[in-house]
């Protein structure tokens, strides 16, 4: 049921990605009697891993089995799904025309960007296909199944330093590959070894293992670190090129990584009538955090409605009583 006010429009609003920040968005949006569409590409971020953790009430739950149980909700409310990627946004009249990958256009009052990030991974033999297994990103995620293990980290750029002391946390025998980083520093590599952190400077060539499990590092020279997870992390890449055509305001984000949508406090980009939330405009958010975020634009985007509304109201009452042509 919709109970917004005329627009021409077919949806109130499109959110594009159903992941944890998109749903939560939904559901915010669908319980505040809007029209919602969700186009959902179906690759979450964390796909890879066959179960989530750090997240309140749903510890070791598979990442599929939340989604599922987020659209099974949803069902009780006027939301729609669709299973395609969006292609292309544009401006309209009042509103903005959504492009499908499979040809369909929608027209939607607001759109909502919840399309995660695709990880650039190290190109290293042995590495990619143990992602989310046993070659990990995130120690909140994974650290407390590897704990008092024998880990590495392997340096892609200078936060890695800080995922070495991280990491350190969960375990007491901790490798740095720092081949990515050039030279260690003085101080940073007398605060590594203050804590029994091992520095290896040759270049990981190979990820050894079984199945999705890694038992080693085969580095350049021929020798073998034996482990039994390996810490990275991806360069972070964030799915917004259908926005192109829009040209949005964006932020360079700390620590290199990489250029992102800016937004203000409750997600709204530089386009009136486009908000963003979750991994997309931040790499660094769980699934928790990205839940969060979803749902403070989904109530942020009903707001803009609510006072739209009340704006073609008014409009609507003066063409009626003719006070504009007064
Ligand atoms: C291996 C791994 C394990 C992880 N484990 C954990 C964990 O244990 N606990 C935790 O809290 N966090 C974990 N994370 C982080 C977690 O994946 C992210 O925080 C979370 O997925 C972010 O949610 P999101 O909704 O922003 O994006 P996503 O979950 O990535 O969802 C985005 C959705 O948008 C869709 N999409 C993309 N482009 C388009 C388009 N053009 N049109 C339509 N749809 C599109 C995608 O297909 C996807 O379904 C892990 C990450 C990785 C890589």
């Amino acid at each position: 049921m919709n109970s917004s006010l005329s627009s021409s429009h077919s949806w109130d609003s499109i959110v594009v990605g159903g992941g944890s920040a998109g749903l939560s968005a939904a559901l915010m949006l669908g319980r505040a009697r809007r029209r919602v569409l969700v186009v959902d590409a179906g690759s979450p971020r964390n796909r890879f891993a066959a179960h989530m953790h750090a997240v309140l009430g749903n510890d070791g739950t598979p990442p599929s089995a939340l989604l599922a149980k987020g659209r099974a909700e949803l069902a009780e409310y006027d939301v729609a799904f669709v299973d395609d990627a969006v292609a292309r946004v544009q401006d309209a009249d009042a509103g903005l025309l959504v492009t499908l990958a499979g040809g369909r256009v929608e027209s939607a009052r607001s759109l909502i960007v919840a399309t995660g990030i695709t990880d650039v991974l190290p190109d290293i033999p042995g590495l990619a296909e143990r992602w989310g297994a046993s070659v990990l990103h995130c120690p909140y995620c994974h650290g407390w199944e590897v704990r008092d293990r024998r880990l590495g980290v392997l340096a892609t750029s200078p936060p890695a330093l800080h995922q070495a002391r991280m990491v350190r946390q969960w375990a007491d025998r901790v490798v740095l590959f720092s081949a990515g980083l050039g030279v260690v520093g003085a101080a940073d590599e007398r605060r590594l070894r203050a804590r029994g952190v091992e520095i290896v400077p040759d270049a990981v060539v190979e990820v050894l293992g079984e199945g999705d499990q890694v038992s080693g590092a085969r580095l350049e020279g021929g020798r073998v670190i034996e482990l039994d997870a390996l810490f990275t992390a991806g360069a972070p890449l964030p799915r917004d090129g259908f926005l192109a055509d829009l040209a949005l305001a964006r932020s360079e984000l700390p620590g290199g990584l990489g250029s992102f949508l800016a937004v203000d406090q409750s997600g709204r980009t530089s386009h009136p009538r486009i908000w963003a939330a979750g991994n997309v405009v931040n790499p660094m958010v769980n699934v928790p955090i990205a839940m969060g975020a979803g749902a403070m634009v989904g109530a942020a985007v009903n707001g803009a409605l609510v006072e739209e509304d009340f704006d073609l109201a008014v409009a609507e009452v003066d063409r009626a009583t003719g006070v504009g042509a007064r």
